[in-house]
């Protein structure tokens, strides 16, 4: 299989995920309406799942919820929605109280919109405050005793009311850029002239040659050079650019850009 081959192929396979899952929420459903989990011993649709499917709470939860969607709004199977957003359909419409005249309006028109956007654009006619993210951070124990104590010196202040200041703290210092000393022969990029490029690009730079896609991750966010080292770029500022760490890897491997 080529390259081309091979997308083609997941492609056809994706949707066929897609479409089997829209089967089991159908089938859920009616199993929900003959209340047959309840016959069988399971006292909720979601032990039932956990029970006779085995699957994860998590993914459970997310069939539940899509089953609820569809309970409330029957056409919702034969609208353009995977289970992630009739899942989401039904918090969100549960979240607004909402009618099911109501969520069937939001659902016909965020129909077909990716996850995210879909969400947006709901929360927007369900008249709900944006998302609030959740931020799960697994620390040592020293750092959590850290937190612990600033937790009890600010106890006036919500978890969330305490990470804003600290953040607020810390962006507090970004004061003027001194200039770069950096040696322009030295393999490995100074401090500053680090900072200065996390700064300008905030994420990763790598541009899909094929999609025109731009990564955009913050996660493990690396200098490098344009030009490698190895054949005579410089550590310079024209130089540089910033990768994720996959991307980093992905490129050196490939010995392209
Ligand atoms: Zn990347």
């Amino acid at each position: 299989m080529n390259h081309e081959e091979l997308l083609e192929a997941t492609d056809v396979w994706v949707s066929k995920e897609r479409e089997s899952s829209l089967k089991v929420i159908e089938h859920l459903v009616e199993i929900a309406k003959r209340g047959l989990h309840f016959e069988r011993g399971s006292g909720s649709l979601f032990k039932f799942l956990v029970d006779r499917y085995h699957y994860s709470e998590s993914a459970a939860w997310r069939r539940v919820r899509a089953v609820e969607a569809c309970l409330k709004v029957p056409e919702a199977l034969e609208m353009d929605m995977g289970v992630t957003m009739l899942a989401l359909m039904d918090q969100l419409s549960r979240e607004a109280k909402a009618t099911p005249e109501k969520t069937r309006e939001v659902m016909g028109a965020t129909q077909g919109m990716p996850v995210k956007k879909a969400e947006e654009k709901a929360r927007e006619l369900f008249h709900l405050p944006p998302p609030k993210r959740k931020v799960v951070i697994c620390a040592k124990e020293e750092v959590h005793q850290l937190w612990r104590q600033v937790k009890g010196k600010l106890a006036h202040l919500s978890d969330e009311q305490i990470l804003e200041k600290l953040c607020r703290e810390v962006l507090k210092d970004d004061a003027p850029q001194k200039v770069s000393k950096q040696s322009p022969d030295a393999r490995i990029f100074g401090t500053v002239l680090r900072r200065q490029q996390l700064r300008r690009a905030q994420s990763c730079e790598f541009v899909s040659a094929i999609t025109g896609k731009r990564c955009g991750s913050i996660h493990d966010l690396e200098i490098d050079h344009k030009v490698p080292f190895s054949k005579g770029g410089k550590t310079t500022a024209q130089n540089a650019r910033v990768l994720c760490a996959n991307h980093n890897r992905f490129c050196s491997n490939r010995g392209a850009p």
